[in-house]
């Protein structure tokens, strides 16, 4: 597993909205706010998660609303 770091706000921002064409559609033309690279979200017991696929980039964690 690779290291993640917080995004900020902004980047926050972009990050839910890809992660809403995740639920809708299945996937995003989003790309990473960061560095450009594709996003990819995850959803487990603990909650939601939409984060890039570079390596030490950002996550954002949301639990279910
Ligand atoms: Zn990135």
């Amino acid at each position: 597993m690779t290291t993640k770091i917080r995004a900020t706000k902004e980047e926050a921002l972009i990050m839910l909205n890809a992660q809403k064409d995740y639920i809708k559609r299945g996937n995003t033309a989003i790309k990473c706010p960061r560095c450009g690279k594709f996003l990819e979200y995850k959803c487990g017991p603990t909650g939601e998660s939409i984060y890039c696929l570079g390596e030490e980039c950002i996550e954002v964690n949301t639990r279910g609303i």
